[in-house]
């Protein structure tokens, strides 16, 4: 093998910022990283994604405390993926949010994914030793529940399929402040191998429809004017449009995964290739959209050995 399989060479650890976006709404950011979103409502605190590892839920936990002594009272599951859920035991929340999907998903391959993602990219599970398991939610919804925290509206929705099939954001109406999990990204390339391409551009419409003012993505730096919210979603739906759009064109020619793969990587590259984890996502996202555009209407379980067995085949 030409390269170290997915990420396991990627070592560097990234610096962390903790934004206030609204006296409500705060930002853990990561340079790229997987991010945690934070609301402060009247009587209580809500996190949405909780970091990959208790451990790593800790530097979260210990940012929250500078700005306020409210409990922690609700984790909401933006999607199933390991790198999001695995580190909620540490707020020890009342409540752990999640769709209907999601729990779903959680069901039938959290397990399988939580072994994929460790191995592909190690360096997001500092002290993975420390998670005891599965995170189940013991709140499931179905589209959507509002939250009052005292006087503070909390919408969490499941506006339609995207990067996963429970994919849920988390709204502030009042301050027009949206969490979209890994919907959008910000310089930072899409993970798409359990993704919904023919589904995912008519959501990010949904979500620019909102008119947010404010957007913290799923990775990279919060979106703090509408202009760059707009630039972020506008970029991670030329993204996935073109990628799939590519995807298409081959397979209706009859190439090949490793054919299709070589041209899309190449067509991309130009103008993506500067994003965070664009050699990490590319196998995945190229192999679940071909599946997409062949045969497979949902996405087959990601494990260890198929990872591996792709990895393998794109190189060869
Ligand atoms: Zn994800």
């Amino acid at each position: 093998m030409s390269r170290k399989f997915a990420s396991q060479a990627d070592l560097e650890e990234k610096a962390v910022s903790f934004e206030r976006l609204s006296e409500h709404a705060y930002a853990y950011t990561a340079q790229g990283d997987p991010n945690t979103g934070i609301v402060i409502g009247d009587d209580a605190v809500l996190v949405i994604d909780t970091q990959a590892t208790p451990v790593m839920a800790a530097d979260v936990i210990r940012r929250i405390r500078t700005v306020t002594d409210q409990p922690i009272r609700y984790v909401v599951l933006s999607h199933y993926h390991a790198v999001r859920v695995l580190g909620a035991s540490a707020y020890q929340a009342q409540h752990v949010i999640a769709s209907r999907d999601t729990y779903d998903l959680i069901a039938e391959r959290g397990a399988a994914d939580m072994k994929s993602e460790i191995e592909r990219f190690p360096r997001l599970f500092r002290a993975v030793e420390s998670v005891p398991g599965l995170t189940w939610p013991n709140l499931v919804f179905e589209r959507s529940l509002t939250l009052w925290l005292g006087t503070l509206e909390v919408r969490i929705l499941q506006v339609g399929r995207g990067h996963t099939k429970g994919d849920t954001i988390v709204w502030l109406p009042q301050e027009r402040i949206l969490y979209s999990g890994d919907l959008v990204e910000f310089d930072a390339t899409p993970y798409a191998g359990d993704a919904y391409f023919n589904d995912w551009p008519a959501t990010l419409d949904a979500l620019a429809a909102m008119q947010p003012e404010q957007l913290v993505p799923g990775r990279g730096a919060a979106l703090k004017t509408p202009a760059a919210v707009a630039q972020g979603i506008a970029g991670t739906r030329s993204f996935i449009a073109e990628l799939y759009a590519a995807v298409k064109r081959g397979a209706a020619a009859g190439k090949d995964l490793n054919a299709i793969y070589s041209e899309v990587v190449t067509e991309l590259r130009p103008k993506y290739g500067h994003w965070v984890i664009f050699e990490h996502c590319l196998p995945f996202d190229v192999s679940r959209a071909y599946d997409e555009a062949t045969q497979y209407r949902d996405p087959r379980i990601w494990t260890a050995e198929r990872d591996q067995q792709l990895w393998a085949a794109l190189q060869a």
